[in-house]
Formats: structure tokens, sequence, C-alpha cells
């Protein structure tokens, strides 16, 4: 019997409702999925294929409805922005998933944030590197309770938003993905091997903005519990 030579934490998201939790595996992000966020983005919105990026697993932040959530301000950023996503969390996975059976690889949707280093996203556009150091940093996937798909439904339609101390920032309606979650999975599938695990944030709508310490972030999906995070010093 061979042992770790240390122990390695992993992502876990409370299963809601139950004593359970979620073991997360791989976080999936795709890009520019609400035409508006894309013409924001400075990209033209035609249905081009969907293009992703990934985040760590620990890069989850639980939070637990009822609670604000301290959200530390991260490091070598003058511009966080939030991105208020659908979270699609897989029960099952696999190779090339036909889009008809996508869905059924769907354990439970939950209520996301895909906090964004801006600034640093675009120098790395701009100077054709890869985006990660905007993107994959700790606490970047503020996550809400898993719902099961079994109590919810799936989530194709609904209000999706975001508020900043009070004030409507972000609002769409999850039927305005130009790529539906099962869409996801099935493209995903063709490029990974998709495993019980795996996350999928499914792209943010327009409006997407800064916040800074202080500010109190409100996300909410029709259906789920909302999200409540405020911005603290950066970690010393
Ligand atoms: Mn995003």
């Amino acid at each position: 019997m061979t042992k770790q030579i240390f122990q390695v934490s992993h992502g876990e998201i409370p299963v809601a409702g139950t004593d359970q939790v979620f073991p997360v595996r791989r976080i999936y992000c795709i890009g520019r999925n609400y035409a508006a966020h894309a013409r924001e983005m400075g990209s033209d919105p035609t249905r081009e294929p969907p293009f992703f990026f990934q985040k760590p697993g620990d890069a989850v932040q639980v939070v637990l409805p009822g609670e604000t959530a301290d959200h530390p301000y991260p490091p070598l950023t003058k511009n966080y922005h939030y991105e208020v996503e659908l979270v699609a969390a897989l029960g099952k996975g696999g190779r090339n998933i036909p889009l008809e059976k996508a869905l059924d690889c769907v354990y439970g949707y939950a209520v996301g944030l895909d906090m964004t280093r801006r600034d640093l996203q675009s120098e790395m556009k701009d100077q054709k590197k890869p985006w990660e150091i905007g993107k994959a940093f700790e606490n970047s996937a503020p996550v809400g309770p898993i719902h099961p798909v079994a109590k919810t439904g799936h989530l194709a339609k609904g209000e999706i938003s975001l508020s900043v101390n009070g004030t409507a920032k972000q609002k769409a309606d999850l039927s305005q993905m130009m790529w539906s979650v099962g869409e996801q999975i099935a493209r995903l599938s063709q490029l990974f091997e998709l495993k019980a695990g795996d996350l999928i944030m499914s792209g943010t709508p327009e409006n997407v903005g800064p916040v800074i310490v202080g500010d109190v972030m409100v996300a909410k999906i029709e259906g789920l519990p909302e999200l409540s995070l405020k911005i603290v010093k950066p970690v010393a």
C-alpha cells in the first residue's frame, strides 16, 4: 500500500438540502457566451464555435446562502471584475457525448462568479499570451451550494443578475446563452474527457465591471438562492 507524501486539499461544494459534498475536479469556463457581452469585450458575436479556458479545481470559494462571505481582493490588479454565471456540476462525463445525452451528465446547478483580473487578462490578450493570470487564481470561482437536477430540473431560462452595493449591474436571461449547457458539454467532451466532479461555468452576460474593497456583490439566478460576497483587503 502506497501513501501520499502529503495531503492535498481539493475544492468541495455542499449539496443543498443534504449533508453531502460535491468534490471538484476541473473547472471549465466558456468565453463570450452572451452576444451583448461578446460585443462589450470587442468581439463579433456571431455564433462561432465556443471556446474554453480552465480554472484549477481549488479556485472554488464556497459561499453559503444567508451569509456575506469575505472575498479577498487579489494581488497585482487594479481592475478586478465580476462575471455572474450559471454553474453546471457534472455527476458523470465521457468523451464525444452526443448532444441529446449531454444534459444527462449534469448532477446539479449553482450560482457562480468567474472573478477576473481584467487588466492582466487584457494585457495578456494584447500580447497573445495565455490569460491564466487573469482568470485562474485562488478564490477566483465563488460558488454557492449545488442544487440537484432531481429537485430543480434543468435551468435553461430565468433571470441571471448581479448587483453591487444594491445597484443593479448585470441582468439577462439564461435563455440568451449562445451555446446551451448541453451544447457546451457536447463540445467540451470532444476536446477533453469529462468526468464526475467537473464544473462548467457557462458564461456571463453583459455589463461586467469592477469592484473595490468594501463593495458587496449579490449574484442571483432564478430558482436558486442568492450569493452575497464582500470584497475585503488583500491577504497580506
Ligand atoms: Mn466568464
